[in-house]
């Protein structure tokens, strides 16, 4: 199939599902200019990334981290949907679409207009007060940061603040997983978009999609190691590709 037909063929089983979700990871963002963290210019490599109770324990290690925050939240906060976001929220608004379940913790899906977004790996524009609950807009956080506190404490209690994301040596959010799994266990379509599925458990789902009997369709720019599941494999970038399958619909209307 060349890419045309692949574009085709793509539309036609999104037409005959009765329950598409899409699954999307950090090639979704990219061409909003949020850096990949596996990529060779990624962020692993300019940051030491540090685990949950390194976090929690590690008074050093958390002001690292925000040190590192204070460099990219900005960036983060000025990234704006592509067209990649805009053709999911799209797809959802024509019925075409249940849910977007995702890696990304930028909240790009949402601004594009998305309603049922999924995140897996939480997200970048909240924290929480892991003593006393307290909940913080992440604009509340970088007011912190411009103040020049090294540690970040919460204001109510003097908890450690930590963001809605989740750190490595931590569990999934449980009522996010356990939707991510349902909707991919129910579902007869799977988007894959933007993910070169290889960090569990989330590379998971695809896995659970299709031997619930789902169709997966893969559309990302390199090769992933669940290709051969899919009917069709776009190696394309997500904004590009998502954004010719919106034409082909439109064409077909
Ligand atoms: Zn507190």
């Amino acid at each position: 199939m060349n890419y045309q037909e692949k574009i085709e063929k793509t539309v036609e089983f999104i037409k005959n599902s009765t329950y598409a979700v899409a699954l999307t990871g950090a090639g979704v963002s990219t061409e909003s200019g949020i850096p990949d963290f596996r990529s060779p210019r990624g962020l692993w490599q300019r940051f030491k990334m540090i685990t949950f109770d390194e976090f929690i324990i590690n008074r050093q290690a958390r002001q690292e981290f925000w040190e590192m925050k204070k460099e990219l939240l900005p960036e983060l906060l000025n990234a704006k949907p592509n067209e990649a976001h805009y053709a999911l929220a799209k797809l959802e608004k024509m019925g075409l679409l249940k849910y977007v379940i995702t890696q990304n913790i930028d909240g790009l899906h949402q601004l594009a207009g998305s309603k049922q977004v999924i995140e897996i790996h939480g997200n970048n524009r909240e924290a929480l007060c892991i003593d006393c609950g307290r909940f913080y807009k992440i604009e509340e956080i970088i007011e912190f940061l411009k103040e020049d506190i090294a540690d970040v404490r919460c204001s109510n209690c003097g908890g450690v603040i930590k963001p809605k994301i989740i750190f490595f040596g931590e569990s999934m959010p449980e009522r996010e997983f356990n939707l991510a799994q349902t909707a991919s266990s129910q579902c007869d379509l799977m988007l894959v978009v933007g993910t070169s599925l290889q960090v569990y458990p989330a590379a998971g789902l695809p896995q659970l999609a299709y031997h619930s009997g789902a169709k997966l369709i893969f559309i990302n720019q390199t090769e992933t190691p669940m290709d051969e599941l899919a009917e069709v494999v776009i190696h394309e970038k997500a904004g590009k590709a998502l954004g010719d399958i919106l034409k082909e619909f439109k064409r077909g209307c």
